[in-house]
């Protein structure tokens, strides 16, 4: 199985510069502390599999020249990982077709409140077009013939969901993970996991929640997403973590 994971966004729900911030993260011009909001593009044997869909999506395709999407997989349904989905329209012009999307029951009633003019009866013509499927935290599902195992995580008092495709799990807006999704996660060789700053919050794990996690599933890299501009400036946050985990950048490739 060939992965290739593309970090189309590293930053969390105000993305990295904050409006009006003048901190050292929010003012620094290494590209690498530009962070829009959390979404990354899997490709696995070709097939092009976008998680979330954030409001800095339109950016985010044309930054890093992304030719298609054959699916998109929600973690869940709050702004920062759904307001871009208006924008996938381009791609449905140009693979003329519906794009499947798949989330939770929960999520699934919440895209269809917020863009109910998607769903309705009688779209206008320019409108998106997705067809909703309703996946679960038991059973993995297939897009095309690649299997993506979902991984419950618990967000706040939020379920959400991460996903696991092969050696690689994706897991954003973290706060605890369930001894049975641990145990699924065993044996993964590269993560992403989201770590927000140093000071705790009640949603998501800081750095150091973070690290104890990436150190208790033992994979070989773990990369840090949806930071906020409380982390140090890319350069000097790399240098603080542990040996095998680094801070994720806008436009990171990794291949797998
Ligand atoms: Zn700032
Ligand atoms: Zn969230
Ligand atoms: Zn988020």
């Amino acid at each position: 199985m060939q992965v290739k994971v593309i970090f189309l966004g590293t930053g969390t729900s105000q993305g990295i510069p904050v409006i009006g911030c003048k901190c050292a993260t929010c003012t620094s011009e290494d590209l690498r502390d530009k962070r829009f909001r959390t979404s990354c593009l899997v490709i696995i044997d070709d097939v092009y599999i976008l998680i979330d869909t954030s409001p800095d999506l339109r950016m985010q395709m044309l930054v890093n020249k992304i030719p298609r999407i054959d699916a998109i997989i929600f973690t869940h349904e709050h702004n920062d990982h759904t307001a871009g989905l208006d924008d996938v329209r381009p791609y449905n012009f140009m693979q003329k077709s519906h794009i499947p999307a798949f989330g939770e029951a929960r999520i699934i009633s919440d895209i269809e409140r917020r863009f109910s003019y998607i769903f309705d009866h009688d779209p206008y013509p320019g409108a998106p077009r997705i067809n909703l499927y309703e996946i679960n935290e038991d059973d993995p599902f297939y897009i095309k013939n690649v299997e993506i195992v979902p991984i419950r995580v618990i967000h706040g008092s939020l379920p959400i969901l991460g996903f696991r495709f092969g050696d690689f799990a994706y897991l954003t807006d973290v706060k605890t993970l369930p001894q049975q999704s641990m145990e699924k996660l065993g044996g993964v060789q590269h993560l992403v996991l989201n770590a927000l700053r140093y000071e705790e919050h009640y949603s998501h794990i800081n750095v150091n929640e973070a690290i104890d996690i990436a150190q208790a599933l033992d994979a070989k890299k773990t990369y840090f997403t949806h930071m906020s501009h409380k982390v140090p400036k890319h350069e000097i946050f790399g240098t603080q973590l542990p040996e095998g985990i680094f801070p994720a950048y806008d436009g990171l490739v990794l291949e797998i």
